[in-house]
């Protein structure tokens, strides 16, 4: 295990500063890897983290476990909670953290000398004994493992909008092989015209007021 120091230099760097946050997503994510018996950092996929919010602590659980959404080891589910469930990808043992209700309070009492709240917490995080910072517990995931990774080699084609779905996301709705927009899930509407790169139009302002 990588000392806490190192990985909260990484964590900053990535971050530009320093925050409470990023301490109980190290800390959270160095006590998974305790419970579930997995050396940090990995370069392989043996964790599976889910966050339940992106931010500060995401970049604290990164720099101590290696996990990435690029590397397709780390998910944002964005519940709005510093919590996350770290799964063994092998075994398909899974442990959800979240910090406990006195967190934030016991940290308070543990720098007594900080200047305000958020100063406290940042001292009191990363000496706080774990049992006083974190809730920890043993889950069962709803959905399969294989389900939730999905079929990284599979392509399909969405019947209603034409756009390529990978992965293994596309579902099945009326008889039809649809993208999750398509079906229902959507988060965006298109808007008409095309988008116009912004950048020069700005650009030729500039230079005409010179
Ligand atoms: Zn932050
Ligand atoms: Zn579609």
């Amino acid at each position: 295990m990588q000392p806490l120091e190192s990985i909260l230099c990484e964590s900053a760097k990535r971050h530009k500063h320093l925050c409470p946050r990023q301490i109980l997503g190290a800390r959270m994510a160095l006590l998974a890897g305790e419970v579930l018996g997995l050396e940090l950092p990995r370069a392989d996929k043996c964790l599976l983290i889910i966050a339940e919010t992106d931010g500060c602590a995401v970049d604290g659980i990164i720099a101590a476990t290696g996990c990435t959404v690029g590397g397709r080891t780390l998910r944002i589910l964005d519940f709005g909670k510093v919590a996350a469930t770290f799964v063994d990808t092998y075994t398909e043992d899974a442990i959800r953290i979240i910090p406990s209700d006195q967190s934030r309070s016991l940290a308070l009492i543990q720098a007594p000398n900080a200047r305000n709240d958020w100063e406290a917490m940042l001292l009191g995080y990363q000496v706080m004994p774990l049992e006083d910072l974190f809730r920890c517990q043993h889950v069962g995931l709803n959905r399969s493992l294989a389900e939730i990774i999905g079929k990284p080699s599979k392509r399909a084609r969405c019947e209603i909008c034409g756009e390529e779905i990978i992965n293994g996301r596309e579902v099945l709705r009326n008889h039809l092989v649809v993208c999750r927009s398509c079906a229902g899930e959507n988060y965006y509407e298109v808007l008409g015209g095309v988008p116009k790169p912004r950048w020069r139009t700005n650009l030729k302002k500039q230079v005409s007021v010179r």
